[in-house]
């Protein structure tokens, strides 16, 4: 955990799925269904291919999956979506996002690019190998910051999605037939793809010590999420795993002595300008410019202030009114000499 929290966003979202959503069951594949057919053809020919994944026991699913009419029988598992998931979509797609803004010059880096020769050569791999004290902080890209890298701890975190709804799910059936790219005839038999459709599954985001930037960015998600820009899990290319978030109203709380004073302040805008620059060289980050938080009711608490602000403010209102100094974020090709103490 961080030594401090000074500030902190939560924002559950409900993301409902437009078309079947998969996140792939991996504990089963072609060798359990031809394990569990026993040798029957007529069985493993009804049994599924492809399921997503569940809190049900090993049992629960081999029973599910071998039964005799297994799509009736799949419904009843305890289907969710796993964070990790959730955030890995999450951060390539913001990733996609930002490196696009001004692809000439990178500064968003590719968390699997370990080859030092490739502009976008991850910050974990780079920090790895440099030499010398740094703030791991300064010296990593804007991204990282928020969904940390080796030697930086993420400040995201995302739980599991969990289904909103009873038993059966909305579990339907897709087949697939596979070409043979060589003759273009059909190559085995019909593939089942199951997937979740019309399905709510209610997640939650926290993001603590951001920078207001960090609130920039996590409102492009939102809005992204809104506009059903982000697929989630397997088959994307079939046109698989279309979510819609509905995004609840954001809590934003402050712990500390001095009051935000109305203001939406990052790290770096903190409203004591003593602890304001003891996060600005802990963090290695210039200052930056608080936003105007009108209309809002702040609740006090004994050593934390906090507020909600409705979606529709978020996005519309306060949105446009943070900064976003994308060019002074530090180039990928600066990460050797950032932040050396
Ligand atoms: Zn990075």
């Amino acid at each position: 955990m961080f030594l401090q929290t000074y500030n902190q966003v939560t924002v559950i979202v409900d993301l409902v799925s437009t078309s079947p959503l998969i996140v792939k069951e991996s504990r089963y594949g072609q060798d359990q269904k031809l394990a569990w057919s026993n040798g029957n053809e007529l069985k493993k020919q009804g049994m599924p291919d492809v399921i997503p994944i569940s809190q049900s026991t090993d049992m629960e699913l081999k029973a599910a999956v071998s039964h005799g009419t297994p799509k009736e029988a799949l419904k009843q598992l305890k289907y969710y979506l796993p964070g990790t998931s959730i955030r890995g979509a999450f951060r390539s797609h913001l990733e996609r996002v930002l490196r696009g803004l001004e692809p000439e010059v990178p500064r968003v880096c590719d968390p699997f690019e370990e080859s030092e020769f490739q502009d976008h050569h991850s910050c974990s791999d780079l920090l790895d190998h440099r030499e010398g004290a740094f703030i791991s902080y300064a010296a990593s890209c804007p991204v990282c910051r928020m969904f940390g890298n080796n030697k930086l701890q993420s400040r995201i975190t995302i739980t599991d999605g969990v289904i909103q709804g009873k038993l059966p799910y909305n579990l339907v059936q897709r087949e697939h037939i596979r070409i043979d790219r060589k003759s273009g005839k059909v190559n085995g038999p019909v593939l089942k793809f199951f997937g979740l459709d019309q399905t709510t599954f209610r997640m939650t985001l926290k993001l603590v010590n951001f920078e207001l930037i960090h609130l920039k960015i996590l409102g492009v998600l939102l809005g992204d999420l809104k506009s059903q820009n982000i697929t989630l899990g397997f088959g994307k290319s079939k046109g698989y795993g279309v979510v819609k978030g509905e995004i609840h109203p954001l809590r934003l709380s402050y712990t500390g002595l001095d009051h935000p004073e109305g203001k939406l302040r990052g790290v770096a805008s903190h409203a004591n300008e003593a602890t304001a620059s003891w996060f600005q060289k802990r963090y290695g980050l210039g200052p930056e410019t608080p936003v105007d938080l009108p209309g809002v009711t702040w609740k006090r608490g004994d050593m934390r202030l906090e507020t909600e602000i409705p979606e529709k403010m978020f996005l519309e209102a306060v949105m446009p009114k943070i900064a976003f100094p994308w060019r002074s974020q530090p180039k990928l090709s600066e990460r050797k000499l950032a932040g050396a103490l």
